[in-house]
């Protein structure tokens, strides 16, 4: 039978917040499998056979040490827990919650901090999840630590050379020149007067970044290689306000342009068409391009070499979220996610999820549930 709702039984607090984002309607538009940064479940009911309140229950002796108390690591931890591993998570901040709680403190994503608010309610009721932020962890304290697996939840690094998507080779001049990183300014390190904001990112980081600047007075010149500004928020349906808003706050706007190089002083800016060049006076630039995964202490331990983790009780180490690949916060939950599920995060070539016959064999029988 049925629960009724959690709203009717007064369990406020296991409500799974939305924050807003429309990740579901950008996979939506975008004819991929819909995600919802929240529930990491969305779109994977079928498919995979994951309900999303319910989770199977433990079927191997394994402890589990998460390393990151980002998005994946907490939703990993939290996966675990419910469904009775014993979890140490350690995370190297006081602050638990990595990027969504640095990002939920920019102007206008206070509601990404649900990501964070809404896992640590569960876990703080699993007697089996020991929670240790403000604890950095070594590769000597993860052989010590006597759990059979562990998973780097270390997250991402803002790239300070501009390589992106546009860029596959460093900016040159950026060691002239300040240059600050989405990183810098969520740790409050801001750059003052004439700033140039250059997006290769093309979602909210730099948007909102101006804001920020603008509002503690600098100057923002904002340029994106893409026609449009934050172009990928077309598909989240925020495109045209975020458009507008950048245009009003901003000194200049440059679109289909990129920053070529600088100088000090000075960012040159090329047409992405024509490469025409304009220089443009900047104290500053900052730069949303590309990100980088943490995953210094994954290449530490995989460079000890599985007989020495053997020896230390451990049978598998793997990266989840950002530090595996960086990308949206849905992302980052869905790997944590899939990590508590599987105890793998391993990409195969075989299908992992059921799919509909298209072939003309249309007959015959589905996979059973969770097989294919
Ligand atoms: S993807 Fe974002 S907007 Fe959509 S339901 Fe989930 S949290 Fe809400």
């Amino acid at each position: 039978m049925r629960d009724s709702p959690k709203i009717e039984q007064g369990r406020f607090n296991d409500i799974r917040e939305c924050i807003g984002c429309n990740i579901c309607l950008a996979f939506d538009s975008l004819g991929a499998p819909i995600r919802c940064t929240q529930n990491p479940t969305m779109g994977e009911e079928w498919r995979r056979g994951w309900h999303p309140e319910t989770i199977p229950p433990k079927d191997t002796d394994d402890t589990v040490l998460v390393v990151g108390g980002g998005p994946a690591g907490l939703e990993a931890a939290r996966g675990l827990g419910q469904r009775g591993y014993d979890v140490i998570l350690c995370e190297e901040s006081r602050e638990l919650g990595g990027r969504v709680t640095r990002e939920a403190r920019l102007p206008g994503l206070a509601t990404y901090g649900r990501v964070r608010d809404w896992r640590l309610e569960q876990l703080k009721r699993m007697k089996n999840v020991q929670l240790l932020p403000g604890n950095r962890v070594t590769a000597d304290l993860v052989l010590e630590a006597g759990c059979s697996l562990v998973a780097i939840a270390t997250g991402a690094t803002w790239r300070g050379d501009g390589v992106g998507r546009y860029h596959a080779e460093p900016i040159p001049g950026l060691d002239d020149v300040e240059v600050f990183t989405p990183d810098d300014i969520m740790d409050g390190r801001l750059p003052q007067g004439r700033v140039v904001i250059y997006d290769d990112d093309h979602y909210y980081m730099a948007g909102v970044i101006a804001e920020q600047l603008v509002a503690a007075g600098c100057d923002v010149t904002f340029v994106t290689p893409e026609p449009t500004v934050a172009a990928f928020t077309q598909y989240t349906a925020e495109q045209k306000r975020i458009q507008r808003r950048i245009m009003e706050l901003c000194s200049a706007v440059h679109t289909s342009t990129t920053l070529a190089r600088t100088e000090p002083g000075t960012a040159y800016l090329a047409c992405t068409y024509t490469r025409r060049e304009t220089a443009v006076a900047a104290d500053a630039v900052v730069l949303s391009t590309g990100q980088i995964p943490r995953d210094t202490l994954y290449q530490e331990l995989a460079e000890l070499g599985p007989a020495a983790l053997e020896e230390a009780g451990i049978r598998r180490v793997v990266r989840v979220g950002d530090a595996l690949g960086p990308g949206i916060i849905a992302g980052a939950v869905h790997s944590g996610h899939l990590f508590a599920r599987t105890l793998d995060t391993a990409l195969t070539d075989e299908t992992p999820y059921r799919r509909e016959n298209v072939t003309p064999d249309w007959d015959r029988p589905l996979p059973s549930r969770g097989t294919a």
